[in-house]
């Protein structure tokens, strides 16, 4: 694309200043996706969709800097990222090496070398605050270390999964070291695939044979998380998201049947007495008021406190690995997994959660989380920057803890709000009215 090309809605360096702030004129924006994302932006006031660039050679495109945000897909990333040059004011999806947290054998070698250095620096006990993950090893690479950890744990459940797949493509549970052997001689690699020279890379995983149940049933739970900066680490995190539920009963005798051990949507629709009206989800509300109502309301807290510790212990193990670009923002979907003793585990982190809607509810959720998403990345100038709860995103960490200043009474016992963490995943989201006033309060803070 030349300089002087001119694209509809765009309009060449008027608004723009040295602050990277745009000012008076429309947001114009990029969006590789076709579902809620798109939406979101379309009905944004002031915003204006560019036209596509696909075909445009990598290295002209954005020579212009002719978008301000760009919702992109990773592969776009990966192959444009190098040779891009980014304006002080443009705003884009994903950090470069995004995959050090997503890829399931590299997210587990990151977290396991946080946990080795917090244990030689603040000693032992404090390295247990990195037991929320599930014993793993990277295979084929050490497989032979997994087989001494086998042979120590005779008879209990590990979980096979691909690397770099997902929604529960590949993975298979066994209890025998045969079944491995099976696999190593090549029974569950894609041997149809002409690019690969070696073996597809697996994790080993101990399996939670324990899972915490709702009515027989296995769930984890869907946490959106997103980070803003890296260095300094601010992250929020938002109040609602879902719980997927495994359609069959929980049971360890069939360990081969997926629709009892893996909660994936993708796997679940499959099943045979699956019912896409009642879908297999519940919100996080409805969570939270559950389990607050069979343990009570600090039994609930304690757990989820340990969910805000999965979050930034595992994005502090990638904190001086990440390509820290001021230009760069990540959502990322977390899944955890209570066991029976409602302890949390971390098993994975997702890059490009799902934005495609199941139902009317899933829908809605998903609309007020990017629609909040943009107010806090805040194109539009509107905020203060002080703030600690935008919509239905409350500010976990800023190079440092956050504390509730405006604790939500209905997960906070006593009221005492000075030693709670702003934090209120399954909490009450009035993210419309809060907009509103926190809007309100934003301009009267500017004016004076
Ligand atoms: P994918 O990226 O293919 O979705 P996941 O690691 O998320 O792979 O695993 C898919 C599902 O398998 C999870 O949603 C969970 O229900 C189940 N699962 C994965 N790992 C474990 C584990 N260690 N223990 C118990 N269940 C697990």
């Amino acid at each position: 694309m030349s300089k002087g090309t001119k694209i509809p809605g765009y309009m060449q360096g008027k608004g723009r200043n040295p602050r990277g702030i745009i000012g008076d004129r429309e947001i114009r924006y990029k969006c590789s996706l076709q579902n809620t994302i798109l939406d979101v932006l379309r009905g944004r006031p002031g915003w204006q969709e560019v036209p596509g660039f696909q075909s445009i050679p990598p290295i002209t495109r954005n020579s212009d800097g002719d978008w301000d945000f760009y919702w992109c897909d990773r592969e776009w990333l990966h192959q444009n990222y190098d040779t891009m040059f980014l304006y002080e004011h443009q705003k884009i999806l994903h950090f470069r090496n995004h995959y050090e947290l997503t890829r399931k054998n590299l997210m587990v070698k990151n977290l396991k070398r946080l946990k080795k250095q917090t244990e030689r620096e603040q000693g032992k006990a404090e390295g247990l605050s990195f037991e929320f993950f599930p014993t793993t090893y990277e295979l084929p690479s050490e497989y032979h270390i997994f087989v001494e950890e086998f042979k120590k744990n005779p008879g209990i459940i590990w979980i096979m999964k691909p690397a770099a797949r997902a929604q529960g493509r590949g993975i298979f549970l066994f209890r025998r070291l045969k079944d491995i052997t099976d696999w190593k001689k090549g029974e569950y690699q894609p041997l149809s695939d002409p690019n690969r020279d070696a073996p597809e890379t697996y994790v080993v995983q101990r399996y939670i044979e324990n899972p915490y149940l709702i009515g027989g049933r296995k769930f984890d739970v869907r946490v959106y998380v997103l980070v803003v900066s890296y260095n300094p680490l601010k992250v929020w995190l938002y109040r609602s998201g879902f719980a997927r539920f495994s359609n069959t009963r929980f049971s360890l005798d069939s360990i081969e049947d997926t629709y009892v051990h893996l909660t994936n949507v993708a796997i679940q629709k499959n099943a045979p007495d699956y019912d896409p009206d009642k879908g297999c989800k519940w919100s996080t509300q409805q969570l939270r008021k559950y389990l607050s109502a069979k343990h009570g309301v600090d039994a609930v807290r304690k757990a989820y406190k340990g969910i805000d510790n999965i979050i930034i212990k595992s994005l502090q193990s990638v904190q001086k690995i990440i390509i820290n670009d001021k230009h760069c923002f990540e959502m990322y979907g977390y899944d955890i997994l209570f066991d029976s003793d409602l302890k949390p585990w971390l098993i994975e982190i997702n890059a490009s959660p799902s934005l495609t809607a199941s139902g009317k509810e899933d829908y809605e959720l998903k609309f007020g989380l990017l629609n909040d998403l943009l107010n806090v990345l805040d194109l539009e100038n509107r905020l203060t920057g002080k703030e600690k709860r935008i919509g239905g995103w409350d500010l976990l960490w800023e190079d440092g803890p956050i504390l509730a200043d405006d604790g939500n009474m209905e997960c906070v016992p006593n009221g005492n709000t000075t030693t709670i963490p702003n934090s209120f995943l399954g909490c009450h989201n009035d993210r419309k009215r809060q907009l509103r006033e926190l809007y309100m309060a934003a301009q009267s803070v500017k004016k004076t």
